[in-house]
């Protein structure tokens, strides 16, 4: 019936129109206002399949289907595991005898930037797939019905490609799929729910013997935020975990990146890989870009290693800029920065390796801290000074003014975000708490106590250090950075004296 509903409704409506007109109603109004409904409708409609359709078409050539897993570097777990799911569609023959029920969907979960657009891709690649994408917000539209209309569209968009193509399958490609796939929880717009239910009956109407298949491919930054129907089997059930990169898969993208670029002999990739802790593969790709204009900008033929470390505190803190500042003001900065410095120099000896005052992005000095080896415990001591070192800053500042300045903000959010850690992971003098039974006044509580005691500890433990203060100042004032090497010997020398 609903198959055939707009054939009803294009025999019904007129005959309708000239009943009501015989029997002396005035049509027009009517007429009018159904015109600029319908006008209205199929613009927006429209607008839904150019975005469905220029997204594919753009995405979907056979250049891009050309992308491999090779030219993804690191995630070999991620790489290994839809490899494994992709097999389903690959050997159809397998799967039909042993009876196994079609894979419709996958999942890729993980933080930005950590190359699951790029898996999809070499997933159409692997599977000898068109590739049609969209993102989940490109469905999100203020008439009802709108987004559910694009769904349709998409997945016929697939088809069609396909087909034209001469290919067996197709890959749909969602990014961002929490902005249509979140929990319908009756809260949210009715709009987001009609989606849904859209794509849902799109994803239980994939056969495995139709042709061309159909396989849907996900990402999300926020898994935790979908509704449940788009995760049961049948649905997207093969959940893979992006993660950010360790150090070995960094230095595999860095190489990737690096493999059209002239760099210098004398570069070890491998340090490049160990400043970049905690570094996000688009990250490594904006690293590997900026170093080449650095180069570009002083005529340099080559990368150097010098370009690398400049482009890692620009992806990491912004561009250097020209905000001229008073005396004062770079006195108070400086003496900050010490306190950071030095405290870190107190709780993990050789850590520091530069003391900036150099303007850059929203920051007006930085602490470049040693790189960290991969870590993913961490323990009591380990997060009380982390948060000692983030408020060494503050704590300079008052040893030396009796009062702190608005340059504490980034370092105070920081000691805040330790202090969830903290309490969520139990290590705090509440024991093990259940974070969403945590009162805003407990929070607040909790807070004080950690913060209050690190920050007395912080300020004894600076204050014996006053002549490092002293005596380093003039020197970063005039040289505006001091390497951790000489930043080590000055304490070395001074903290006796
Ligand atoms: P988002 O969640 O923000 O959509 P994403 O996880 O889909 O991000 P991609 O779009 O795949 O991330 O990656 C963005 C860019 O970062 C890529 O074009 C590529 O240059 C680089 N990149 C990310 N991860 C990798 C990787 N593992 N190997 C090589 N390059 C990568």
């Amino acid at each position: 019936m609903r198959k055939y509903a707009l054939e009803i409704a294009i025999g019904f409506v007129p005959v309708l129109l000239v009943f009501l007109f015989v029997i002396g109603i005035n049509v027009l109004p009517v007429l009018f206002l159904a015109v600029i409904g319908a006008a209205v409708f199929y613009t927006a409609r429209g607008k839904g399949k150019l975005t469905a359709f220029s997204s594919g078409k753009n995405r979907s050539e056979v250049a891009d289907s050309s992308f491999t897993f090779d030219q993804i570097g690191g995630q070999e777990r991620a790489k290994q595991e839809l490899v494994e799911a992709l097999d389903f569609l690959v050997k159809r023959d397998q799967i039909a005898k042993l009876g196994i029920r079609p894979l419709k969907g996958i999942l890729l979960a993980g933080p930005p930037g950590t190359g699951k657009t790029l898996l999809a891709k070499a997933a159409a690649q692997y599977t000898d797939s068109v590739y049609v994408a969209a993102s989940g917000s490109e469905f999100v539209e203020m008439y009802v019905g709108v987004g559910a209309g694009r769904i349709r569209d998409l997945f016929k968009e697939a088809r069609t490609k396909a087909k034209k193509a001469g290919k067996e399958s197709a890959v749909i490609f969602i990014d961002e799929i929490e902005v249509i796939g979140g929990k319908r929880d009756g809260g949210q717009h009715r709009e987001y729910d009609q989606t849904l239910n859209q794509l849902l009956t799109e994803m239980d109407g994939i056969h495995a013997n139709e042709s061309p298949r159909i396989l849907l491919i996900a990402a999300t930054n926020r898994k935790e935020m979908l509704d449940s129907a788009l995760l049961r089997p049948g649905r997207f059930d093969r959940h893979i975990g992006v993660e950010l990169p360790d150090k070995k898969g960094r230095l595999h993208i860095l190489n990737i990146h690096a493999s059209n670029k002239p760099m210098d002999d004398e570069v070890k990739m491998e340090r490049i890989a160990d400043q970049t802790y905690s570094f996000s593969g688009a990250q490594l790709e904006s690293v590997m870009n900026e170093a080449a204009i650095y180069a570009m900008r002083v005529n340099d033929p080559v990368i150097t290693e010098q370009h690398l470390i400049m482009a890692i505190d620009k992806v990491l803190l912004g561009e250097t800029t020209d905000r001229e500042t008073s005396i004062e003001e770079r006195e108070r900065v400086a003496l900050h920065e010490l306190g950071h410095a030095i405290m870190a120099e107190l709780m993990r000896p050789g850590s520091v390796s530069q003391v900036a005052l150099t303007p850059r992005g929203g920051t007006l000095g930085y602490v470049r801290h040693q790189p960290q080896q991969d870590q993913y415990l961490y323990t009591t001591p380990f997060l009380h000074s982390q948060i000692m070192i983030a408020l060494g800053g503050a704590a300079a500042e008052e040893m030396f003014y009796g009062d702190r300045s608005t340059g504490s903000r980034g370092d105070f959010e920081q000691a805040m975000n330790i202090v969830k850690t903290l309490v969520e992971s139990g290590l705090t003098s509440l024991g093990i708490v259940d974070s969403s039974m945590m009162t805003p006044q407990k929070w607040a509580d909790i807070s004080r106590e950690i913060l209050d005691e690190l920050m007395a500890k912080t300020k004894n433990l600076l204050e014996e250090q006053r002549n490092v203060f002293q005596s380093s100042l003039q020197t970063l004032i005039k040289e505006e950075s001091i390497d951790g090497e000489s930043f080590r010997s000055m304490l070395k020398l001074y903290s006796a004296a």
